[in-house]
């Protein structure tokens, strides 16, 4: 696929894409917002207040607390409905609010 510069009245080829001089533009300055990888986040200050680690504690783990929202597989990381902006928790970790009620 190529993208070429439309001329009025001018048959496209096939798997072409006519785009203005402006669109291309707003194309190429948007580019690095829409193809930005997923960068991992956690927030160490809410991790700190509420002594979160990366093991269990016992039986207690973040996989069992109704708190834990899963990654995509068992073994991922996933999110904690109390830590905001982190998706780097452990479904091996632990924190003080752990919860099964
Ligand atoms: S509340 Fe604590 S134990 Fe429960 S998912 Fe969040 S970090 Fe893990």
């Amino acid at each position: 696929m190529k993208v070429i510069r439309c001329v009025k009245h001018e048959p496209l080829d096939t798997g072409s894409i006519c785009m203005t001089r402006r669109k291309f533009l707003q194309v190429l300055i948007l580019m690095p917002v829409l193809v930005r990888p997923a960068i991992a986040k956690s927030n160490a200050s809410m991790r700190q207040q509420l002594q979160y680690q990366n093991t269990p504690e016992g039986a207690m783990s973040c996989r069992s607390c109704l708190e834990f929202l899963a990654g995509n597989s068992e073994q991922q990381a996933g999110r904690c409905k109390l830590i905001p902006d982190d998706d780097e928790i452990a479904p091996n970790g632990y924190c003080i609010k752990w919860n099964t009620m």
